[in-house]
Protein backbone atom coordinates (compact mmCIF):
# COMPACT_ATOMS: atom_id res chain seq x y z
CA UNK A 1 0.00 0.00 0.00
CA UNK A 2 1.29 3.36 -0.90
CA UNK A 3 2.12 5.12 2.14
CA UNK A 4 0.42 9.10 1.42
CA UNK A 5 -2.13 10.30 -0.84
CA UNK A 6 -2.45 14.06 -1.15
CA UNK A 7 -5.51 15.90 -2.60
CA UNK A 8 -6.48 19.38 -3.77
CA UNK A 9 -9.60 20.32 -3.37
CA UNK A 10 -9.83 22.67 -6.44
CA UNK A 11 -12.71 24.69 -6.03
CA UNK A 12 -11.32 26.16 -2.64
CA UNK A 13 -7.87 27.49 -4.08
CA UNK A 14 -7.52 31.41 -4.41
CA UNK A 15 -4.37 31.21 -6.70
CA UNK A 16 -1.84 32.60 -4.34
CA UNK A 17 0.36 29.97 -5.43
CA UNK A 18 2.29 29.15 -2.39
CA UNK A 19 2.05 26.01 -3.33
CA UNK A 20 3.94 26.59 -6.45
CA UNK A 21 6.83 28.04 -4.34
CA UNK A 22 7.59 25.70 -1.81
CA UNK A 23 7.13 23.09 -3.48
CA UNK A 24 7.61 23.34 -7.74
CA UNK A 25 8.08 19.64 -8.07
CA UNK A 26 4.68 18.58 -7.66
CA UNK A 27 2.77 22.31 -7.92
CA UNK A 28 1.83 24.28 -10.63
CA UNK A 29 -0.44 26.84 -11.92
CA UNK A 30 -3.07 25.32 -14.94
CA UNK A 31 -4.41 27.34 -17.61
CA UNK A 32 -7.76 27.70 -15.48
CA UNK A 33 -5.94 29.49 -12.95
CA UNK A 34 -5.52 27.08 -10.06
CA UNK A 35 -3.24 25.07 -8.72
CA UNK A 36 -2.91 21.40 -10.26
CA UNK A 37 -0.74 18.57 -8.76
CA UNK A 38 1.67 17.27 -11.35
CA UNK A 39 0.62 13.97 -11.97
CA UNK A 40 -2.56 13.86 -9.97
CA UNK A 41 -6.05 12.00 -11.25
CA UNK A 42 -9.13 13.91 -11.37
CA UNK A 43 -11.81 12.89 -8.81
CA UNK A 44 -14.46 15.06 -8.87
CA UNK A 45 -13.39 18.91 -8.59
CA UNK A 46 -10.45 17.36 -6.40
CA UNK A 47 -7.15 16.25 -7.52
CA UNK A 48 -5.03 13.10 -6.01
CA UNK A 49 -2.33 11.41 -6.13
CA UNK A 50 -0.04 8.49 -4.01
CA UNK A 51 3.23 8.52 -3.05
CA UNK A 52 5.60 6.79 -1.15
CA UNK A 53 7.45 9.96 -0.01
CA UNK A 54 5.00 13.33 0.96
CA UNK A 55 8.31 15.11 0.46
CA UNK A 56 7.88 18.89 0.08
CA UNK A 57 3.92 18.41 0.05
CA UNK A 58 3.86 18.90 3.41
CA UNK A 59 4.82 22.17 3.26
CA UNK A 60 2.27 22.95 0.57
CA UNK A 61 -0.15 21.82 2.62
CA UNK A 62 0.59 23.85 5.63
CA UNK A 63 1.35 27.02 4.11
CA UNK A 64 -2.02 27.20 2.17
CA UNK A 65 -3.88 30.00 2.92
CA UNK A 66 -7.03 27.99 2.68
CA UNK A 67 -6.40 24.27 3.90
CA UNK A 68 -7.19 22.96 0.22
CA UNK A 69 -4.41 20.78 0.16
CA UNK A 70 -4.44 18.00 2.67
CA UNK A 71 -1.90 14.43 3.09
CA UNK A 72 -3.19 11.03 4.32
CA UNK A 73 -0.64 8.60 5.81
CA UNK A 74 -1.75 5.37 5.32
CA UNK A 75 -5.40 6.57 4.80
CA UNK A 76 -5.54 8.55 8.00
CA UNK A 77 -5.48 12.53 7.57
CA UNK A 78 -2.30 14.29 8.86
CA UNK A 79 -3.31 17.73 7.48
S1 LIG B 1 -1.42 27.42 -1.68
FE1 LIG B 1 -3.57 26.76 -1.71
S2 LIG B 1 -4.72 28.56 -2.37
FE2 LIG B 1 -2.58 28.93 -2.88
S3 LIG B 1 -2.38 28.24 -5.03
FE3 LIG B 1 -1.81 26.51 -3.70
S4 LIG B 1 -3.71 25.33 -3.44
FE4 LIG B 1 -4.27 27.37 -4.21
Amino acid sequence: MTRFKIEIERPLCISCESCVNVCPGFWEMAEDGFSHLKGSKRVGDNEEREMDDAGCNIDAAEICPVICIHVYENGKKII
